[in-house]
């Protein structure tokens, strides 16, 4: 048995390169950037007014200060000529300052009589004009790596370009296995049950930027294994469920064997999970997951979620993992690895693990928000220590 530690940059070893591809910007929420956006313009590319009102080119007009009315500017269209002394041209906001312009004065502090206008207030030194520039400027760049976010998406609109290079997604063929196994609305037997963890698994690694694909469930049987493997061939990452123990009917790893996989590990040391493995196929990662329904959910998240972002070239290599104060004694762990379903409540800043740790136990995991991490071998936990926790979601 590895630890966990050692089993995840086992994980990260198999895992293929990743490629980049070019997406519209609409596409893009949430894709990794992979290479550095350029601005091409400056922001805003010329100097604009941020009121609705009169441009002047006196710096310090003063209450009582009256100009000619020369002329008007709209956003989208220019002034052409050049403004003078004594002069004012209506402007409204986002329109380009005309030459000569050094101070807008808001509409709502002049007073308009035939073509001239006089000021009756002055907000300070308050020049509303948004100078070009004043965002970013022309070859500025946006960096890489960054999840994009729908602010940076219209940062990289405003820089003028309509399109990003970004990780491509990893692909992940998703096979359930077991002849108990139906889909949920399946004609099922007395004795079947309900296939659900392939949904979790699917839906977290949509959430981890992943394109996973979910094949038909395959029997305890070699045949059915080998044929269902055929389906998965060439993704990034093949991921099995169950079969994975020591059972007559755990027939996963032999049929990977049979098809060429080089196994990484067998087995590591954690609750819930030890019969995780891994291995190569040809280009693939495979990574089998036990078929207990939190085992796999868990496994999940401490090793799919941090290999996602491994090839998406994100710099987080595993789960954050904070300290807390535990609500509740906790005995000493054994030489696995614990993870356990908890509580941590963000108001009393306290973490409570759950009562019932069977790894059959979605229900209890529904309830939980975060995994409170036991080493291997540590010593009991009083009420109000400090204790190693992830937050899920
Ligand atoms: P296995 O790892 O195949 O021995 O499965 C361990 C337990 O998990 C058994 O009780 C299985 O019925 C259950 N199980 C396996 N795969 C799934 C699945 N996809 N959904 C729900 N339960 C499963
Ligand atoms: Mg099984």
């Amino acid at each position: 048995m590895i630890s966990v530690e050692d089993a995840l940059k086992k994980i990260f070893r198999i895992l293929p390169k990743n490629g980049n591809e070019k997406i519209s910007l609409l596409n893009a929420c949430g894709r990794v950037l992979a290479k550095d956006v350029l601005a091409k313009n400056d922001q805003p590319p010329f100097s604009t007014s941020a009121m609705d009102g009169y441009v002047i080119s006196d710096p310090a007009p003063r209450v009582g200060s009256s100009y000619n009315l020369v002329g008007e500017v709209s956003a989208g269209s220019t002034f052409s000529g050049v403004l003078g002394n004594g002069e004012a041209i209506r402007i409204f906001t986002g329109a380009p300052i005309p030459v000569g312009g050094k101070r807008v004065i808001i509409q709502e502090n002049m007073v308009i009589k035939y073509n001239t206008v006089t000021i009756n207030e002055l907000n300070g030194n308050e020049t509303f004009i948004r100078k070009i520039g004043s965002d970013f400027k022309s070859g500025q760049i946006f960096e890489t790596p960054k999840v994009l976010t729908p602010f940076h998406l219209s940062l990289i609109a405003s820089m003028n370009s309509s399109e990003v290079t970004v990780y491509k997604k990893p692909t992940v063929a998703i096979i359930s296995t077991g002849d108990e196994l139906v889909i949920p609305g399946e004609k099922r037997s007395a004795s079947q049950i309900i296939s659900s963890n392939s949904f979790g698994i699917y839906s977290r690694l949509v959430l981890a930027g992943a394109n996973p694909r979910l094949l038909p469930i395959a029997k305890d049987t070699e045949s059915s294994l080998k044929s269902i493997l055929e389906l998965a061939m060439g993704s990034d990452i093949i991921v099995t469920v169950g079969g994975a123990s020591v059972g007559d009917y755990d027939l996963v790893k032999k049929v990977l064997k049979t098809a060429g996989m080089k196994p990484e590990f067998e087995k590591v040391a954690m609750r819930p999970g030890k019969p995780l493995f891994a291995g190569k196929l040809n280009k693939s990662a495979v990574v089998g997951l036990p078929g207990n329904p939190v085992s796999s959910l868990i496994c999940t998240e401490i090793f799919l979620v941090p290999a996602i972002n491994h090839f998406l070239n994100m710099s987080s290599n595993s789960r954050e993992v904070i300290h807390v104060k535990s609500a509740k004694t906790i005995q000493k762990n054994g030489p696995r690895e614990h993870y356990m379903r908890a509580n941590y409540d963000t108001l009393t800043k306290l973490v409570s693990v759950e009562d019932r740790q069977d790894s059959s136990l979605l229900s209890v995991l529904v309830n939980s928000n975060s995994l409170v991490v036991r080493k291997p071998n540590s010593p009991q936990i009083k009420k109000g220590q400090l204790v190693p926790t992830i937050l899920l979601n």
